[in-house]
């Protein structure tokens, strides 16, 4: 599966450019994390990947075909969570998944059931109710549904937020395996759920792509410009984009992202985050 993005930009009714002018390829096998600020475009970008929504320029191809007349085949290789994802709260995880399975016309539908609800754990869950389960647990039916079918691409919009740190890791692994043959885009703005599993990161802000590339590259983007300094006044914050401050006995331990770090500050190895902050903080300067 190949998916290549020329020149998308898209502009809701409203007036709102949402996509300004993206190029983008992504090629299995290969777990893509989308990092952006709220707003950024994330999920208006999933929304043209899976034909919810068509572009307003440029175009989408699909293993070489423009995504509008591929779109059949593309919908039956694809397993999609929006980031508004509504449950069926009166149906058992089962008779859901049940139903999703009717949706896209699987032949075999109790054997595929039994797959996904395996893959996600929760077949101790299988006959409750889904107003009965935790939002991890919900979370969980929602990514079920999602790989009904074993697509060969997969789009999770914001699958971890409202989860705990146990669940989040839990789902990262359950990606990564996931992600072993085929296409996974996810998208985020935790930036753990990117570092321990994806193998490229495309950074979009404001409608548009600053950074594509592994966690690697992105790190080293930042180097030189992460600093750690004791404040010992307000004034030697100013101009810098603190991604840290601790109280401690020593003064106030600060840790700060610029084009240029003043002297006074201890040059220190970028983490992703940094490096993400930096970017963005960047960014927002222009
Ligand atoms: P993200 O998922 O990164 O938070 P979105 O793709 O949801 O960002 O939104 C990108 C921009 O487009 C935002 O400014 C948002 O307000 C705007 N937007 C999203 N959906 C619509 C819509 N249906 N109509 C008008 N503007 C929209
Ligand atoms: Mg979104």
């Amino acid at each position: 599966m190949e998916l290549k993005i020329q020149n998308v930009t898209m502009t809701y009714p409203s007036g709102k450019q949402a996509l300004k002018g993206l190029n983008l390829e992504l090629k299995s096998p290969s777990l893509i994390g989308l990092l952006g600020p709220n707003g950024a475009g994330k999920s208006t970008l999933m929304k043209l990947l899976v034909t919810a929504l068509l572009p307003t320029g440029g175009c989408i191809l699909a293993d070489g075909k423009p995504l509008a007349r591929a779109e059949r085949t593309l919908k039956a290789n694809l397993g999609y969570l929006p980031q508004d994802f509504g449950l069926f709260d009166e149906l058992s995880v089962t008779q859901f998944l049940d139903y999703m399975a009717a949706l896209k016309g699987l032949p075999n539908p109790k054997a595929a059931i039994q797959e996904v609800i395996a893959a996600v754990n929760l077949e101790e869950k299988a006959k409750a109710k889904i107003r009965t389960l935790s939002g991890g647990q919900r979370q969980r039916v929602g990514i079920a549904q999602a790989l009904l079918g074993d697509p060969s691409l997969l789009i999770f919009d914001e699958p971890t937020v409202g989860l705990d740190p146990e669940e989040r890791i839990h789902f990262r692994n359950l990606f990564s395996r996931t992600a072993q043959n085929r296409l996974v885009l996810l998208s985020t703005h935790i930036i753990e759920d990117v570092q321990s599993v994806c193998d490229q990161i495309v950074v979009i802000h404001r409608g548009q792509i600053l950074f594509t590339g592994t966690p690697e590259e992105l790190i080293q983007s930042a180097a030189g410009h992460v600093g750690a300094f004791y404040a010992q006044e307000a004034a030697q914050e100013r101009g810098l984009h603190i991604t840290a401050r601790v109280n401690t006995g020593k003064g106030v331990r600060c840790r700060a992202v610029a084009d240029v770090l003043p002297a006074f500050a201890q040059v220190e190895e970028p983490t992703l985050e940094d490096a993400y902050l930096y970017l963005i903080s960047r960014e927002a300067a222009r």
